[in-house]
């Protein structure tokens, strides 16, 4: 078996409900790993839950619950908005997990004999929001980089893993494999952050002041700090070190796609551990930006929260997922807002797709009885179009610019519109142009077949609906389009429902 396509999304921090932010993160991961499901590659998609931390344990405490039933009660908002979105994931995990817990107790153990993880005096500054520590320089005018509120010096006794003594190596690691940090904006950034002298990341945390955490095999006295125990999810969940056939099967992941928030745990952290542990580097860091509105981020410390299951449930997931993906290139902050998202709908996908497919197939039924009367077999422009899109649909993917693979797809859309215009397939009908008719149609339906297929990473449920026209298969592959002139004279075509109804005013 030849190794899967392994990607990830971020653990998401289970002490609220999930929002816009979640839901792109894991939209964007789902459509890469479609798209290389329909690129005829075995997948291993993992997300899952960070449930560990103080901010955590204080969240369960202030609502007067169990910590552990606090989580296990989050959990499921999780997965019941990934079952809404259409997310297929192959594994979820929690860090709650036994076997992850394991895992990370193997992982210190190993650093530790290593003389990578080191007991030490710890003095910084602490955000407990964020759950991040920071150095004196890293402060902006005393107060959290992130949240700008106010931070608590601390003082203690903890455990520190050695990242300096990867620093010259990760430089060199970064500067030689282009591809491993995206987008190149990113990149930079690291490399900027990696010229200071990189300080050792305090990975314990005193059991006095934390008790919610996985223990420290080496020391009754600590837990593990929660980013360390997170970042080991990519490695726990495929097997390492319990099960290293399925390991060595998936590992190194090929895509670990984050927000530019934690883009330093990703590509600083996370790949010295991997190098301490004589592990092999993933493939590729992908740093997608925010969404905001009205300017700020949006998240649940800010409070201005766009609840991805309502927006889902109002507009369709399609048109949820279509407008995060074309919106903003990959790696850009978006802005969000409903009117936008309706001006998309109506631009997009009622005038130029749903119209589209309504259009060709009624003109179908009216004319011939909804069966195809004779093929085009001489030249035909959008059997070129469609051939340029497919390509240029797959490049994109491969540069991680879904914006643009929909781009490519809608180039094919919008010329069948145009040749719907420029041909008066109406006309045809009324001069008794039943050959010509017959041709015209025919390479109009070929193109949203053709669509259809294309569409299925971005927009599964219209996808499976197109295809259904054609009674083709409902999830196919790039191989279904070597082929152009699969209809046949006889061949049923069925009328099309109108997939997006016009929104004429923002429905309140
Ligand atoms: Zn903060």
């Amino acid at each position: 078996m030849s190794k899967p396509y392994y990607i990830t999304t971020p653990l998401y921090y289970v002490n609220d409900k999930p929002h816009i932010g979640h839901a792109y993160t894991n939209i964007l991961c789902d459509t890469f790993a479609r798209f290389h499901r329909f690129m005829g590659e075995n997948v291993f998609f993992l997300t899952g839950t960070d449930e560990h931390g103080e901010k955590i344990d204080k969240t369960a405490r202030a609502k007067g619950v169990d910590t552990q039933t606090f989580v296990d009660s989050m959990v499921p908002r999780f997965k019941e908005l990934w079952a809404k979105l259409g997310i297929q994931y192959d594994f979820y995990i929690r860090t709650t997990d036994e076997d992850h817990k394991k895992s990370v107790q193997v992982i210190l153990q190993k650093l530790f004999e290593k003389g990578d993880i080191y007991l030490g005096k710890y003095k910084g500054w602490y955000c407990t929001p964020c759950e991040s520590f920071w150095t004196k320089m890293q402060l902006v005018e005393g107060k959290c980089p992130d949240c700008k509120r106010d931070v608590q010096e601390i003082f203690e006794d903890n455990y520190f893993f050695k990242l300096s003594k990867y620093q010259d190596w990760l430089i060199e690691y970064i500067e030689k494999n282009p591809d491993f940090i995206f987008p190149e904006s990113r990149r930079n950034e690291i490399l900027g952050f990696l010229k200071q002298p990189l300080e050792d990341l305090c990975i314990s945390r005193p059991r006095t002041r934390l008790a919610w955490g996985i223990d420290i095999p080496f020391s009754k006295d600590h837990v593990v700090y929660v980013w360390f125990d997170a970042l080991s999810n990519y490695i726990s969940a495929i097997g390492y070190p319990g099960n290293m056939e399925e390991f060595e099967l998936l590992w190194p992941a090929n895509l670990h796609m984050v927000g530019k928030d934690i883009l330093r745990q990703h590509t600083v952290y996370w790949p010295i551990m991997l190098k301490a542990l004589d592990l092999e580097m993933p493939g590729t860091v992908f740093a997608h930006g925010w969404w905001t509105m009205e300017g700020a981020k949006v998240s649940k410390s800010v409070g201005n929260v766009v609840d991805p299951l309502e927006l889902s449930a109002k507009y369709g997931v399609d048109t949820f997922r279509y407008f995060l993906l074309r919106e903003v290139t990959l790696g850009s902050d978006g802005a969000y807002s409903e009117d936008l998202l309706i001006e998309r709908f109506n631009k997009d996908l009622a005038n130029d797709l749903g119209n589209l497919v309504l259009r060709t197939t009624s003109m179908l039924e009216r004319y011939f009885g909804g069966k195809i009367k004779c093929v085009n077999s001489g030249p035909s422009k959008l059997k070129d179009q469609a051939f340029i899109s497919r390509d240029a649909m797959i490049q994109a993917m491969k540069h991680f610019d879904p914006r643009a693979a929909i781009s490519a797809i809608w180039d094919l859309i919008v010329a069948a519109n145009r040749y719907v215009e420029e041909t008066k397939p109406w006309a045809l009908a009324k001069e008794k142009k039943i050959e010509e008719l017959g041709k015209v149609l025919s390479d109009l339906l070929e193109s949203v077949r053709f669509s259809g297929m294309m569409l299925a990473p971005f927009l599964p449920e219209t996808s499976v609906k197109i295809c259904g026209l054609f009674g083709s298969h409902p999830t196919p592959t790039v191989k279904d389009l070597d082929v152009w002139g699969v209809l046949k004279p006889g061949m049923t075509v069925q009328k099309g429902e109108a997939l997006f109804p016009r929104i004429e005013e923002p429905k309140s």
